[in-house]
């Protein structure tokens, strides 16, 4: 029998995570390069809607993960439900997107195997027939290549945006099975309260062909209107990095990266943006990246296809000067 690959899917309050779906892609790149069946898992308490946008999907299985138990989302509850469909499946990889509810219950999950996590993964290769998952380290400031030893079953996680949602490949006709784990309030420790909320969503920036996003090197709040100047003569949206709204210098629906919106414009203008993983993994997509950093080492500069080692403080109003006089910048 074929390898199976496992996907843990995730929806709240009847939304399905996008992020699931980028985890898709990776499964079904794994699942051709080693010819193994792809089964998707959604755990709730009733999720048949939720899972619909998968019944077009390249896959072979889906699975409703259903209880009454399932809702709210509980570390317990997941880890109880998840651990019998995995035994039940024996899948050779079990995948999940790095979200904040999977960072709570995939490392109990994965512990309960007597398995680690490769968690926060940003890429796979194949070499030599294996798998290399390449994850970050030290918050970003290193990658490490891993590669899978052991028994089955292999725990991944992907971060945001490390696969775009929009390469799943549709044509699959998956059966559609439920399952019904065997699940009791006793085993359930905790009373979940209000959940973390990411970046709102109020400014849609995955539409924009345009984006001028600024980074700490503006470093005051009133020297903003320099680059709301550029971005409206470009006809641009304007965004940041975390830093900038988690100061509330812009509001946090204009943060990009893991923790914020995932970009990809025509154009995407970096001011003085270091470029750390959790800001890149947000805005790689990009057709044309431009930065502007004074420090020529900036990793800004490994994914931009033209970079200005410079100043911002000169080099915004010389933009905006040639604009302004009607000259392309
Ligand atoms: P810095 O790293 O301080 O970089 C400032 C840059 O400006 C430097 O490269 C400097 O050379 C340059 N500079 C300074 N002065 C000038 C000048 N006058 N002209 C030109 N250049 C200049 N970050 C995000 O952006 N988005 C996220 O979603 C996100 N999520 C995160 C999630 C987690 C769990 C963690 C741990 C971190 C996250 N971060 C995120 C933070 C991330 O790690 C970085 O700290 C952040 O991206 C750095 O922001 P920055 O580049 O603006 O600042």
């Amino acid at each position: 029998m074929a390898d199976t690959i496992l996907i843990i899917a995730e929806q709240r309050q009847g939304k399905l995570n996008r992020a699931s779906l980028e985890t898709l892609v990776a499964g079904q790149q794994l699942a051709e390069a080693h010819g193994a069946r792809l089964a998707v898992a959604l755990p709730g308490k009733s999720v048949a809607e939720q899972a619909t946008e998968f019944t077009t999907k390249k896959l072979d299985e889906l699975y409703l993960v259903e209880h009454d138990l399932l809702e709210p989302y509980t570390p317990d509850g997941f880890t109880v439900a998840l651990r019998q469909l995995i035994e039940q499946l024996q899948p050779a990889l079990v995948l999940f997107p790095h979200t904040y509810q999977v960072r709570d219950f995939a490392p109990k999950l994965a512990a309960g195997f007597r398995r680690s996590l490769i968690s926060d993964c940003i890429s796979l290769r194949l070499e030599g027939g294996q798998t290399v998952f390449t994850r970050l380290m030290f918050q970003g400031k290193t990658n490490a290549d891993v590669i899978p030893v052991g028994t089955p079953p292999v725990f991944v996680s992907f971060q945001a945006g490390a696969f775009r949602a929009d390469a799943v490949k549709d044509g699959g006709k998956p059966e559609v099975k439920k399952f019904a784990p065997t699940l009791s309030a006793g085993q359930i420790r905790s009373k979940p309260e209000e959940p973390f909320r990411e970046a709102k969503q109020a400014v849609d920036l995955t539409q924009a062909e345009r984006i001028v996003a600024v980074g700490r090197g503006i470093k005051e709040p009133q020297n903003l209107e320099m680059v709301k100047k550029l971005a409206a003569l470009l006809g641009a949206e304007l965004a940041a990095s975390r830093p900038i709204c988690d100061e509330g210098w812009l509001p946090m629906e204009r943060q990009i990266g893991s923790s914020g919106q995932t970009v990809a414009p025509k154009l995407y203008l970096a001011l003085g943006i270091s470029g750390a993983i959790q800001h890149v993994v947000g805005m790689k997509g990009s057709r044309t990246v431009v930065a502007v950093n004074k420090d020529a080492n900036a990793p800004i500069f490994e994914v931009a296809d033209y970079g200005i080692v410079g100043d911002l403080f000169e080099i915004v109003p010389a933009l905006i000067e040639t604009l302004e006089k009607g000259g392309a910048p």
